[in-house]
């Protein structure tokens, strides 16, 4: 029996933001199961939908032959009507320096299901402060997913800062190896065991640091080099990229944690009136805190695997933080997909694991 019942989402939910409505817009594509949601980020300061956010639905409504009613700037009410996923090539520009990784990361699971490559080009922003920035994208959530078979690359073709947005990203999108796929299982640190040292910590793993600028003085990027040496990380070398195809000002230090298998990258963003000490500390710590816990998956990760652990019906990780965004997605995804997660406590860390539920069936995945 098909399940062909709408879904019926709570938009004010938990964490209450953007990731309810891209989680439930994923889904319906993939289910081919109707939605209706209400109070669209209502915890935000400017509920409804946002630029980005209309862009994520008008993405899904491409890709999934969709209808829906609703799609307005503002508007906190939302009816979708997935049709079925096509293949191909797809442009979306958002019009402002909405995040173009999360709009990305909407339509994704539909053209990984979908039964031919795709490639999806999104102008808008590429370093964003509370998205994914495009490093992170590459670096370290498409790696994550390749492990269970869900295979695509994306390339940075200009960047685009917040404010300014004006960026460019290109992903290439193969169909869900499902038969050879094995499930994600991140539990370890990569490598362990990690020297907790306080004079060099994370000596166990490759660091490096990023420093990017745009249209700014060259003096930032030399002070938060000079603090990023004294940070008590091991960083074995400091990257300066000078964004010089940015329309806008911009600025965000990145340490990636390379691993034998895997690459965390954490990011902190830079601006006006925001002291170069205080933004090498935010991004330092965030580091430092995911070292020290031994964790395998941060907690940026942590929420934006939980869909592919779902599709695949089993997974696990650990990781060092149960963010709000994490539990609120695990809500939505139950509402739309079989699965249960089981969330364990381990010592400071938390270990998440997917489980088929009582099977109802979708759209054949
Ligand atoms: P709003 O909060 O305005 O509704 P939104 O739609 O952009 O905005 P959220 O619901 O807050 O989004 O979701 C933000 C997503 O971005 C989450 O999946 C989160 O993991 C991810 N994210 C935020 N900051 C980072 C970061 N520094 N690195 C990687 N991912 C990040």
């Amino acid at each position: 029996m098909n399940n062909t019942e709408t879904v019926f989402i709570d938009g004010s939910t938990g964490e209450g933001g953007g990731q309810i409505l891209r989680t439930s817009l994923a889904l319906s594509c993939i289910t081919g199961r109707s939605l209706h949601i209400e109070n669209i980020r209502a915890a935000r300061r400017n509920p409804g939908l946002a630029k980005q956010h209309l862009s994520c639905v008008q993405a899904a409504c491409q890709i999934c032959n969709g209808k829906c009613q609703g799609a307005a700037r503002g508007s906190q009410v939302l009816d979708f009507q997935p049709g079925s996923i096509q293949s191909g090539e797809f442009y979306f520009d958002i019009g402002s320096a909405g995040s173009a990784s999360l709009v990305i990361q909407t339509v994704l699971p539909a053209l990984f299901l979908a039964d031919k490559p795709s490639t999806i080009t999104v102008t808008g922003g590429t370093h964003n402060p509370l998205a994914p920035p495009f490093d992170f994208l590459s670096g370290t959530f498409l790696p994550a997913i390749a492990t269970a078979g869900f295979q695509a690359n994306c390339k940075l073709i200009k960047h685009g800062f917040y404010p300014a947005g004006g960026g460019k990203i290109t992903c290439d999108i193969q169909p869900w190896q499902k038969q050879s796929h094995q499930a994600i299982n991140i539990c370890q640190p990569s490598p362990a065991p990690i020297r907790r040292e306080p004079g060099s910590m994370g000596a166990g793993f490759q660091i490096h640091a990023l420093v990017y600028t745009a249209k700014l003085p060259a003096h930032i990027a030399q002070r938060q080099r000079k603090l990023l040496l004294q940070s008590g990380l091991n960083i074995q070398n400091i990257q300066h990229i000078e964004a010089t195809d940015s329309e806008g000002p911009g600025n965000c230090v990145m340490i990636r944690l390379c691993g034998t298998d895997r690459t965390t990258v954490f990011t902190a963003f830079g601006m006006r009136g925001k002291p170069s000490q205080e933004v090498v500390s935010e991004v330092v710590n965030l580091a430092k805190d995911f070292l020290a816990s031994g964790a395998a998956v941060d907690r940026f990760l942590a929420d934006q695997i939980l869909i592919y652990m779902a599709i695949s019906k089993a997974g696990s990780y650990t990781t060092n933080e149960l963010s709000t965004h994490l539990l609120t997605n695990m809500e939505i995804i139950k509402k739309f997909l079989p699965v249960n997660f089981n969330v364990h406590r381990q010592e400071q860390n938390y270990s998440i694991s997917c489980q088929p539920a009582m099977e109802h069936s979708n759209r054949e995945m």
